[in-house]
């Protein structure tokens, strides 16, 4: 049984083992059931999931996934944690428990020897101060990925979901959309968390394209344009680019790659969509090669 989704148990743990919350951890734990079972019914956790788990605190999400997986395996940088979570999970045989950083962990590794490389679902109420390393690290490392379901800023939430002509689209946005369909599946408050962090959360989901959505012939570059395209919002597209130190074109050239992309030479990075800059990156490699 899940119990430590209350907040009356959850201060017992802490009190009983003299924990004290780490700021630089991010460390807000979740003491609201509704919310819990949201994320785990939002995930879609079965019999046969292997769930990767980060950052699981004193274990209060970890007991529902155990509940619902196959296995989980869940990975905390705390070492203050660890014989917290050896009490809080010693009734679950499907649980390992990693005490290391999640940035420093070779997740494909992982997904091979215990799900035998087939695609893995991730779960987590991520910490705050490295949610875009984590999420990028994850797609970019080509992880096998069935879906990632987390609890983020509501801010970041809102920048992954968004499309052009919106101040919150940017690389984030991008990048998630190119690899997976985002969908914000609960906005949850502060007082959800112990302690409160100051900031409103978001669940989000994010399900994995099986096949990417757009045709680009060099992933990298594409990257590259989009990242140099937000440096600078406020500049045009062109230049954006001709200040980028991956894109080898005069600012001419430049202007002539976004006139064959059917744009006017005055548009910004910001009104493109993922379609517009994969052809655009098409456009500039070629001109490139
Ligand atoms: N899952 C718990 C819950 O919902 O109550 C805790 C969530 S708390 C927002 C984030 C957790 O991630 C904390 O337990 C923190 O110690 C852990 N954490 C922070 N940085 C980490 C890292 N680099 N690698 C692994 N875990 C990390």
């Amino acid at each position: 049984m899940a119990t430590l989704g209350i907040p009356q148990n959850t201060i017992a743990v802490l009190q009983k083992y003299h924990f004290n919350f780490q700021k630089k951890f991010g460390q807000n734990f979740l003491i609201d059931p509704h919310v819990l079972e949201k994320i785990v019914e939002a995930a879609g956790v079965t019999k046969d999931d292997f769930v990767l788990e980060i950052g699981p605190g004193i274990g209060t999400m970890t007991q529902y996934l155990c509940e619902n997986a196959r296995e989980v395996t869940a990975v905390e940088i705390d070492t203050n944690l660890i014989p917290i979570l050896e009490d809080t999970l010693s009734a679950y045989d499907n649980v390992t428990v990693i005490n290391q950083d999640i940035l420093k962990l070779d997740i494909a590794k992982l997904a091979m020897e215990r799900n035998g490389g087939k695609p893995i679902k991730v779960v987590a109420n991520l910490p705050y101060y490295i949610t875009t390393p984590i999420i990028m690290g994850l797609f970019e490392s080509h992880v096998p990925i069935d879906s990632i379901t987390v609890m983020v800023q509501k801010e970041v939430a809102d920048r992954m979901q968004v499309g052009p002509g919106t101040k919150d689209y940017g690389a984030l946005s991008l990048a998630v959309q190119f690899y997976a369909k985002p969908e914000i599946v609960a906005n949850v408050p502060p007082n959800c968390f112990m302690p409160r962090p100051n900031v409103g959360s978001a669940v989000i989901r994010l399900t994995r394209h099986e096949e990417v959505p757009v045709q680009v012939d060099d992933e990298k570059l594409m990257f590259h344009i989009i990242r140099a395209s937000f440096n600078q919002r406020r500049k045009t597209l062109a230049n954006g680019l001709s200040n980028a130190p991956q894109v080898h074109l005069s600012k001419e050239e430049i202007q002539e790659c976004i006139a064959e992309l059917g744009e006017p030479l005055t548009i910004r990075g910001e009104a493109l969509t993922l379609e517009q800059f994969a052809a655009l990156s098409n456009i500039i490699g070629n001109r490139q090669k």
